[in-house]
């Protein structure tokens, strides 16, 4: 029997074996010098162990493997003392110990080795759960590729061994996503999506990675000289979905930013770059892919710096209404006005709207702007009701982002009726959208605005995209023709044909019931064509800017331009 193994041999032993670790390699060889120390005074001839586990969520292939983790010089026992536990998601390992030939251990023996074989599983055990933790922490399980954190821990990779200058760092949104989600079953969409990514995945090179964000958000990271196949690849992914009761055929495209990567310090810094560039290429609804610049970058803070200044301007009411009066054609009879925001900086200055509505269109933020101007109009109309001014009815702008709001309608009466203002003094402007399929929504809603006692009115008539088909839809009361189509403006060279198309538009309009106002009548010349061609009513700087409340209050004491 040997001695016990007590004293500064099995301190050296639990110091080995708890030792922190890094990969599995290095724990195996710590385990390896541990035994070492103990094996010859314990007659062990060899220590192997076996860890196996089937495939799973958490695991990317079967694991069958047996690793030696000591193996002395001497001829060994063929049976082993086992030792065995379970190492999650239906993995086992298997420790065994064999004796040197001619030997077997005694009862006190074996416990002896079996605690020390306990240690040593559990220092595997916790190396297999950080595997674990670090697959489900940086892969995207669904799709079985690297999630955010793992490619940031490329990149981190990348950026250590100096090699990112050679890279292209992509940042891209799949095109119709949604509608898959739509027509498939949440499991088949799933299933697609995984399709999809071994598409994204062909032809990638080993040191190249492709990860995903969430949802239809990807990022990349491919060699400068494959960049472009990559482009080609990913603009134009076909994907054929098939089981027993379906088969489809999937077309994606991309919205795609791209940026150099020379000179990044860090992998927040490459993100930035990525998703910058793809925010430009969303922006300009781009079919082309955007590469990350300067300005790009500059654009986008800005419009951040816009966003959120907004929330601190709409809280501090530094938004000021201005009205614009609109004229009735044949009487030059005020008749009406336009809300238009202005926004009234701490420091004075006056920022005309094109420079924050289209970045508030495109952040959401535009429908809280709309709302505002809506409350501050009733307003200015009770205080009119309440000092027996003139009444006039008031037209607000409503960006067609309200689409989405099923409750718009009763939240514009809800303001309205706050107010006590009686609804037929309140017209919304609303614009024409490019998609056809909201022509039902939008026809729904003006309905719903009529049935209230709310006028409508289609802005910006003739820039849309199908407007004839829009007029047999819809049944607004007022059309507004967009200044560019205006002849004899600034916009306009060909006054013949511009006024062939105009007369035309006039015609069918009125033809069609619609009464018609002409924006951006700048000229004596303009007006008396306007009136002439039969418009209903100007709006423009002929008669008047857009004024101050103040100012606009004087105007009504006098209607008669
Ligand atoms: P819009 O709704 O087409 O408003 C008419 C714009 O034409 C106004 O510009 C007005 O000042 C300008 N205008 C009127 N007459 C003339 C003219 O004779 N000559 C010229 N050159 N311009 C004229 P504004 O106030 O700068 O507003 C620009 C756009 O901003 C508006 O175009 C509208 O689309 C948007 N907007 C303004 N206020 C709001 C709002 O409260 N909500 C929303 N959603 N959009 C708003
Ligand atoms: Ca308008
Ligand atoms: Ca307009």
């Amino acid at each position: 029997m040997s001695e016990s193994l007590l004293g500064d041999k099995l301190l050296r032993f639990f110091e080995l074996i708890q030792e922190p670790v890094r990969s599995k390699e290095e724990l195996v060889e710590n385990v390896r010098t541990a035994l070492d120390g103990i094996a010859e005074q314990k007659n062990i001839g060899k220590v192997t162990i076996c860890r196996s586990a089937p495939e799973s969520k958490l695991r990317a292939q079967i694991e069958n493997q047996t690793e030696v983790l000591y193996q002395s010089d001497s001829s060994i026992e063929e049976t082993a003392t086992e030792l065995s536990f379970r190492t999650g998601e239906g993995g086992t390992a298997v420790l065994s110990y064999f004796p040197v030939k001619g030997c077997c251990w005694e009862e006190e023996e074996q416990h002896e080795l079996m605690l020390l074989g306990n240690m040593i599983l559990w220092a595997f055990r916790l190396e297999i759960m950080g595997e674990l933790l670090q697959r489900v922490t940086t892969m995207d399980l669904a799709g079985e590729i690297p999630n955010v954190t793992g490619f940031m821990g490329y990149l981190g990779g990348m950026l250590a061994q100096g090699r990112i200058e050679n890279y292209i760092g992509f940042y891209f949104n799949t095109h119709n996503f949604k509608y898959v989600n739509k027509v498939l079953s949440h499991q088949k969409a799933d299933e697609v999506m995984w399709l999809y990514i071994r598409q994204l995945l062909q032809g990638i090179q080993e040191d190249e990675c492709v990860a995903r964000l969430g949802g239809d958000n990807f990022v990349a990271l491919i060699r400068k000289e494959n960049a472009d196949a990559f482009i080609y690849r990913i603009s134009d992914v076909n994907v054929k979905y098939k089981d027993a009761t379906l088969e489809k055929n999937f077309n994606f495209g991309a919205t795609i930013g791209a940026a150099e990567l020379n000179g990044a310090q860090n992998p927040g810094e490459i993100m930035v770059r990525i998703s910058s560039a793809y925010q430009a290429a969303r922006q300009k609804e781009s079919k082309e892919v955007v590469y990350y610049s300067e300005e790009i970058h500059k654009e986008i803070m800005r419009r951040k710096e816009v966003i959120a200044d907004f929330h601190r301007g709409v809280v501090k009411q530094e938004f000021e209404v201005y009205y614009q009066p609109k004229v009735n054609t044949q009487s030059r009879y005020l008749c009406g006005a336009e809300a238009l925001i202005r926004w009234r900086k701490p420091d004075g200055g006056l920022i005309p709207p094109m420079e924050f509505i289209p970045i508030l269109e495109k952040d959401g933020s535009i429908c809280i702007l709309d709302f505002y101007v809506l409350d501050k109009v009733c307003a200015f109309l009770h205080r009119c009701i309440r000092e027996n001014k003139p009444l006039y009815k008031v037209s607000v702008n409503f960006s067609k982002r309200h689409i989405e709001n099923p409750h718009l309608v009763s939240e514009i009466v809800a303001v309205v009726d706050s107010h006590k203002v009686p609804h037929e003094w309140i017209e919304v402007e609303l614009t024409e959208s490019e998609d056809a399929k909201d022509y039902i929504v939008m026809s729904n809603l003006i309905d719903k605005l009529k049935a209230e006692g709310i006028s409508v009115s289609v802005d910006d008539f003739g820039t849309g995209y199908s407007s004839l088909n829009m007029l047999k839809m819809i049944k607004t009361d007022i059309l507004k023709i967009d200044q560019s189509l205006i002849p004899f403006g600034r916009y306009n060279n060909d006054n013949q044909k511009d006024c062939i198309m105009f007369e035309s538009i006039v015609g069918l309009a009125k033809a069609l019931g619609f009464q018609v106002v002409a924006e951006g009548v700048e000229t004596l010349r303009q007006y008396e064509y306007m009136r002439d061609a039969g418009c209903d009513m100007i709006q423009g700087y002929y008669f008047d800017k857009p004024l101050p409340m103040d100012e606009y209050l004087n105007r009504l004491q006098f209607g008669q331009y």
